[in-house]
């Protein structure tokens, strides 16, 4: 009740606050209706990704009409994840990296709470079924210095949408990992690997349940292949992925 309260009181600040400073759209500076929503023109602009696309890699199909013929790309038929499902709201283009570059680098953490719409449609069926979200953690050291962890902003505000629990310090990470911006699928693969483990007094917590595991960007996948193989070996009896923004696959862009 008390945060119910300090909500109300807030109301009129809020509202004065709009006067001053109306809000403008996430990704330029047109006026908007609300915080955190698109003006008509940057929504045009947004690689939302919808059906079709991969079942296994959240991989959008060039064609609409691939669906048909399979729900699983190739390349997750020849080597499948270890999670069963991946979601990403956005495609990772420049429109993308308006909206998660500040959230990463500047601050911007209000966008966390613009994204986790994007991403509760997006994955809808994955959250009706996970039992509770898990954010890719930060290693201590970037934690401190960067003062918040993106991934577990976005788990955190997609969780309070749909009503399920998070455990933003379920997993943690055992050593620090080299920026992996640079390094090819295999390097980044070696480079994560073992780098991620359930914390021992969080075990009990996701041993036998569905987990849905939130990172910001899905590149290669080696990071979330990491963070799932950890929950796996904890007792998770499903990962399923949700990421907000998927980089398209090299042969498709
Ligand atoms: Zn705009
Ligand atoms: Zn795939």
């Amino acid at each position: 009740m008390a945060r119910c309260g300090s909500v109300l009181k807030l109301a009129p600040a809020r509202a004065l606050l709009d006067l001053l400073l109306p809000p403008t759209c996430l990704t330029c500076d047109a006026p908007v209706t609300g915080d955190g929503i698109f003006c008509p023109d940057c929504f045009r602009a947004t690689g939302f990704i919808t059906d079709p696309c991969c079942l296994r890699c959240a991989a959008p199909f060039p064609h609409a009409d691939a669906a048909g013929a399979a729900l699983v790309c190739e390349e997750c038929q020849l080597e499948p994840p270890p999670w069963q499902r991946a979601r990403a709201a956005l495609r990772y283009d420049a429109q993308a990296r308006r909206i998660l570059l500040p959230l990463k680098y500047s601050d911007r953490t209000e966008h966390a709470a613009a994204l986790a719409p994007l991403m509760a449609r997006a994955g809808a069926a994955l959250l009706r079924d996970a039992d509770v979200l898990v954010p890719v953690p930060l290693h201590r050291r970037r934690l401190i210095s960067r003062r918040y962890n993106q991934a577990a902003l976005l788990a955190q505000a997609v969780a309070r949408r749909a009503g399920k629990p998070c455990l933003p310090d379920a997993l943690q990470r055992t050593r620090a990992t080299a920026p992996l911006g640079s390094l090819s699928p295999e390097l980044r693969a070696e480079a994560v690997h073992g780098a991620f483990a359930v914390r021992p007094r969080r075990v009990a917590a996701i041993a036998g349940l569905r987990v849905l595991l939130v990172d910001d960007i899905l590149t290669t996948g080696a990071t979330c292949v990491a963070c799932a193989e950890a929950l796996l070996a904890a007792g998770a009896c499903v990962v399923d992925v949700l990421v907000a923004a998927r980089v398209p696959d090299t042969d498709e862009a």
